[in-house]
């Protein structure tokens, strides 16, 4: 029988967070300050991932996103990819921040990846580094044309708006969506940042991204799978590429949820907002089976939470920021 907790939703995706390390510092994400990255003996290892990947498989996950922390900076991600496929996983996506996407496109898709997520914050390269804390805007974009030159076309961006620093650019990522043929996904900025800046002041929000594209060009709806995360549009002019709008805050999608998360440090979470994570490192590492290990994950997905509670008078944000969790 397939996953499913007690709600209902069936779960069939999972997001892999391979590490927890990043080369980017972005400011909705990770602190200015040194970061303490897990030592690497308490990182799962491809064997480890496969060997969890494969019992995945057959609790009936179909979809694996690769994410981090930065996916690319940990050597091996084409190899990894590849044992995923050959254990019979076809959707196999990531989510990177384009900085060695350029380079390794190719690769990534020989190995058998599907599809890339890109996150470009800013097409301004002095809003970029106040963003990122870095000056790779060029190398993103380049890396997003390569994805526009091969076979993981089209390329789906993915850009975070924080008020004061790239609002301004809705309509500017609007027309590379245009000029480029890309997915332009707005996502709303949640309460995962390492420094515990967020308040609603500094989000914006999909109703506002919506508003200010339409002004200037006529969008139209394009049916989505209620388990999507984002809203998706098609300029009426004809132009390529299309609008994401992806609003866990103001519009959220928790009861379609169908995902589950692991982390790099092999904890298992049935929401981006778990007050708990599970082990599945230490059970691994113990020598437990693989019937017992599915019964564990059945027992753990079971419990999945209703829904986020961002905007409960209680919430209190997770003790885990997203770079240690896997976006
Ligand atoms: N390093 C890769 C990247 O940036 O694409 C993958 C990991 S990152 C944690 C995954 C996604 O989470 C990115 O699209 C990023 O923009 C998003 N993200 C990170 N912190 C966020 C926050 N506080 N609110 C909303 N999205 C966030
Ligand atoms: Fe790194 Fe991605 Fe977090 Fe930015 S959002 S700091 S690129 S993990």
């Amino acid at each position: 029988m397939i996953l499913q907790d007690k709600f209902g939703r069936p779960i069939t995706d999972l997001r892999i967070s391979v590490t927890d390390r990043c080369n980017f510092r972005c400011v909705y994400c990770r602190s200015a300050n040194p970061e303490n990255c897990r030592p690497e003996s308490e990182i799962l290892s491809w064997d480890e991932l496969v060997r969890l990947a494969r019992v995945f498989f057959a609790l009936g996950i179909r979809k694996i996103r690769i994410t981090g922390g930065e996916p690319l900076v940990r050597p091996g991600v084409e190899e990894f990819i590849a044992r995923l496929r050959a254990l019979g996983f076809d959707d196999l996506s990531m989510t990177t921040n384009g900085h060695l996407l350029a380079e390794r496109c190719d690769s990534l898709l020989r190995a058998g990846l599907r599809r890339v997520n890109v996150s470009l914050d800013s097409l301004d390269p002095v809003a970029f580094e106040r963003i990122t804390r870095t000056r790779s805007c060029a190398s993103v974009i380049a890396g997003i044309d390569a994805v526009q030159q091969s076979g993981l076309a089209p390329a789906k961006v993915n850009a975070v708006l924080v008020r004061g620093i790239n609002d301004g650019e809705v309509e500017a990522f609007a027309a590379f969506a245009r000029d480029r043929g890309v997915i332009m996904r707005f996502i709303e900025f949640m309460p995962l940042d390492a420094d515990r800046h967020w308040s609603r002041d500094l989000m914006v929000s999909a109703a506002e991204v919506h508003r200010r594209i339409a002004a200037q060009w006529k969008l139209v709806p394009i049916p989505h799978a209620p388990s999507e995360t984002a809203r998706k549009y098609r300029f009426a002019d004809g132009a390529p590429g299309e609008i994401g709008l992806i609003a866990p805050v103001t519009q959220p999608f928790c009861g379609y949820c169908s995902r589950i998360r692991l982390t790099a440090d092999g904890k298992l979470r049935t929401c981006l907002f778990s007050k708990d994570d599970r082990d599945l490192r230490g059970l691994l590492r113990g020598g437990v089976s693989d019937d017992d290990l599915a019964f564990y994950i059945r027992s753990v997905v079971h419990e999945k939470e209703e829904g986020h509670r961002i905007n409960a008078p209680d919430f209190v944000p997770p003790s885990r920021t997203m770079v240690f969790i896997g976006g």
